[in-house]
């Protein structure tokens, strides 16, 4: 298994800008490693990015060259968005700015949320879908922009396989499942492709499906962020006009780690953590209902408490979720009064809760007449 300091060691034989090697010139804003896959970003003058192109490419010709990567992807942050200043979502200047820059909101859309995770694989993205669901259960208009460029997940979690409708001029249509709006950067490019855009395209093409879809009038816009807390995720999040974000992690401690890490990065640019999911949390044994703490179990509501930020709930570790999610049938939607569905409906109220500035309603009440 490649690590992070395969990459580094690799990354110690590549110049920066300035000549020194990109490990201590300080241009290395981030290495994350999921599943053989190699992500790099690197720090660009917003000034003159065409300058650290050349670094771009030999920090992935160095990556490439390990044995055993399985793809590789190095970005350039801190670029201008795009447009130029006072272009629609130009508020997104270099992942080193001041927060509280001013984000344009999106018409129509009133509050927008983040669900992020510090790492991949934790089950972020088929949290992000439920979660809408169980908002969209509460009669809300919601939608869901699947921004993880990464691995887009939305085309398999609700099986939505057909190219966007283009409306007038640029504008799309979102794609629908049950009752959601859906719009995934994985309808837009194949998944390959999405693999080697690099940071001004990422900028771009997630400004577009802000702002370029016919998201009509929703109450809620759930964004699905791409995994990890390195430079690119923190442009996203200063670019996006966000109310809030979830933060999903699993018990274990070295996810717990990186979902720290998820909460200051949302903290340092002025994002209000809505708060924190456990995924993964306790294994239900489908043949004889025991229940095995796989990963450990309570450290995300430990974590929580100790970071002062609402802990939402946990979602435990259920062969149905993973078969219903990897079939296109999120249980929420399709087991919509079993076990699952009422973990995140649960999540779901609270979210609202905070966002609408109203208690949780309780369970509907029988009156009988
Ligand atoms: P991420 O977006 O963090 O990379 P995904 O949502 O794609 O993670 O989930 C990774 C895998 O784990 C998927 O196969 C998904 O079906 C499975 N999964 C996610 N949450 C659960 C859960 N609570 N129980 C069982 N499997 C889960």
């Amino acid at each position: 298994m490649i690590t992070e300091k395969d990459v580094l060691a690799a990354l110690a034989s590549v110049k920066g800008p300035d000549g020194r090697p990109v490990t201590e010139s300080g241009v290395l804003s981030g290495v994350t490693v999921n599943a053989g896959k190699v992500y790099v970003s690197i720090a660009a003058d917003p000034a003159k990015p065409q300058a650290a192109e050349p670094v771009r490419q030999a920090v992935e010709a160095a990556v490439k060259a390990i044995p055993g990567v399985a793809g590789v992807l190095a970005t350039l942050t801190a670029e201008r968005a795009p447009g130029g200043p006072g272009a629609p979502g130009a508020a997104a200047p270099g992942p080193r700015a001041q927060a509280g820059t001013a984000r344009a909101g999106v018409p129509g859309v009133r509050h927008i949320i983040a669900v992020a995770s510090g790492k991949g694989g934790v089950g972020k993205s088929t949290t992000a879908a439920n979660l809408a669901l169980g908002l969209a259960a509460q009669g809300l208009k919601v939608g869901i922009l699947d921004a993880d460029i990464y691995g887009p997940s939305m085309p398999k979690l609700f099986a939505l396989h057909e190219k966007p409708e283009i409306l007038e001029g640029r504008i799309m249509k979102p794609l629908s499942a049950y009752g959601l709006k859906v719009m995934s950067i994985g309808f837009l490019v194949e998944e390959d492709t999405a693999m080697i855009w690099r940071g001004p395209m990422v900028m771009s093409a997630i400004q577009q499906m802000l702002r370029e879809v016919a998201w009509g009038d929703l109450d809620v816009l759930v964004v699905d962020m791409p995994p990890g807390t390195g430079d690119a995720q923190l442009t996203m999040a200063q670019a996006v006009p966000l109310a809030g974000a979830v933060i999903v992690s699993t018990p274990q401690d070295l996810a717990l780690i990186d979902a720290r890490r998820g909460i200051a990065m949302f903290k340092r640019v002025e994002v209000p953590i809505l708060g924190v999911v456990e995924n993964m949390s306790t294994f239900i044994c489908p043949h004889c209902g025991e229940r095995s703490d796989i990963f450990g179990h309570g450290g995300a509501r430990q974590e929580a408490t100790r970071l002062g930020v609402p802990f939402l709930g946990e979602i435990p570790l259920a062969m149905r979720i993973r078969e219903k999610s990897d079939a296109g049938l999120p249980v929420v939607a399709t087991e919509p009064d079993g076990p699952h569905a009422a973990v995140y409906k649960d999540i779901a109220r609270q979210v609202w809760a905070s966002l609408s500035g109203k208690p949780a309603r309780a369970a509907p009440r029988i009156v009988v007449e």
